[in-house]
């Protein structure tokens, strides 16, 4: 993509109520645009990146034989009334409204009973099971408070699936299956090393919810990790957990963290309180196990801003990013002849660059592909075509080399 067409430009202000570090980077950089609290568009930038966190997530999720779909955000009130969870006092997040009929709507903050009211249509015998579907979803929410930037959004994107079964045990086996593929959703984004599996309930809840919890400053939970970080637990289970590890609570440090996943089995309660069953083997009616599993793929967008965000601005990792390589072109006609050539070449070998072709100063371009975040960047000088090299540059360590073209290429491939 040549910059001198991107509709977006960097911008060196914000919407002054925006005051999360997270959509500050974003909105500066041209990645999102604030509609309102907790509203954000994505620009051709941030959909980029949105679409790379999603392809990991959809192909860890293929992976666990999920079966992609799209639900509607436009929901049935009787979809929710046997769960008692159309009373606004039980969800204080529903947005309602009516139809010109007078017939009450709500917009999905959730798809649980919708998606087992639908699946209810097509499973009828224990041959139909078991079976996992999902989605990414804009969900909506009435949050009270959205001062996360993208971390907490009255309209944000999830990855929600959900496994249906005739048995506890394939449900369990399921549901572990599915924490490895979590593990390397987040593996995958950069954030294994900082992302924890914690029990969000306590006692004998715990083997029935857990929560995918990254370490981040700005996020809204606060985590309990032991000094190596191989045992995290979340706040409110403090002493329970502390308790059913067998350790002393006092070796727990607090850290903040952020909520990028969670899921839950909700065994067969959800089913007998809707009234979906399915005809087992043995010919008698039985209400079927469900698991839910979410992502919060614009959290995890956000979380990632944070993380590894410097002075500079934004520092995407590599599986992420949008584009891997920032071309950067800094002189006359030779320059142009030069880095023309050389962003046709890499874009051909399926190697993805942002070209800085605009009439800029080289430290404007410079400034830009740091706030931008593009892993490598590579300059075309005229000074440097005279010694014919390159200069490369690593926006994560901020190292420069000047390479020949062969070592140019070399490094470009290795880190593909
Ligand atoms: P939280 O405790 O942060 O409000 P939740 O427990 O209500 O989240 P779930 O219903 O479990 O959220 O949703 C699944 C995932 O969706 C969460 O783990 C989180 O990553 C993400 N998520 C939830 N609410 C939001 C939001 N308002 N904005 C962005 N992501 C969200
Ligand atoms: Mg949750």
């Amino acid at each position: 993509m040549r910059l001198s067409q991107l509709f977006t430009k960097t911008s060196k202000t914000v919407p002054a109520d925006e005051t999360a570090r997270n959509a500050q980077l974003l909105i500066r950089a041209g990645y999102v645009y604030k509609v309102m609290a907790g509203v954000y568009a994505y620009t051709p930038l941030g959909l980029r990146v949105l679409e790379n966190i999603k392809r990991i997530v959809r192909e860890e999720m293929n992976a666990v034989d999920g079966q992609e779909i799209v639900m509607s955000s436009l929901q049935r009130k009787e979809t929710w009334e046997n769960t008692g969870r159309w009373d606004d006092e039980v969800v204080d997040v529903w947005f309602k409204s009516k139809l010109k009929d007078e017939t009450e709507v709500g917009f999905g903050w959730s798809h649980e009973e919708a998606i087992l009211e639908m699946m209810q249509q097509f499973i009828k015998s224990y041959k139909d099971l078991p079976t996992s579907v999902y989605q990414f979803q804009a969900k909506l929410r009435n949050e009270l408070r959205a001062k996360s930037g993208i971390m907490r959004g009255r309209e944000f994107v999830m990855k929600d699936m959900y496994s249906l079964h005739a048995t506890e045990e394939d449900m369990d086996q399921y549901y572990e299956t599915v924490i490895e593929a979590y593990k390397r959703c987040y593996e995958r984004f950069g954030l294994g090393d900082s992302t924890f599996v914690t029990f969000a309930s306590g006692g004998a809840f715990t083997k029935f919810s857990h929560e995918f919890q990254t370490i981040c400053d700005a996020g809204e939970d606060v985590l309990y990790v032991n000094d190596d970080q191989t045992i995290a637990v979340n706040e409110e289970v403090l002493d329970d957990a502390a308790r059913e590890l067998g350790i002393d609570k006092a070796d727990l440090k607090p850290v903040k963290s952020a909520e990028v996943g969670n899921i839950f089995k909700f065994g067969t309660d959800k089913a007998e309180q809707m009234g979906v069953s399915f005809t087992d083997s043995d010919g008698q009616q039985k209400p079927i196990y469900l698991a839910s599993y979410g992502i919060g793929i614009t959290r995890v967008m956000g979380v990632i801003v944070e993380k590894f965000a410097d002075d500079k601005g934004i520092v995407w990792p590599e599986a992420v990013a949008p584009y891997r390589v920032y071309l950067v072109r800094i002189g006359g006609d030779e320059a142009v002849k030069h880095a023309d050539k050389l962003y046709k070449e890499l874009t051909s070998k399926g190697i993805e660059v942002l070209y800085d072709d605009r009439d800029e100063r080289p430290g404007a371009k410079f400034a830009d592909s740091e706030l931008l975040g593009i892993p490598q960047r590579v300059t075309v000088s005229d000074r440097l075509i005279e010694t014919e090299k390159y200069e490369y540059t690593s926006r994560k360590t901020g190292q420069t080399s000047e390479l020949t073209r062969s070592e140019l290429f070399a490094t470009l491939n290795k880190s593909s």
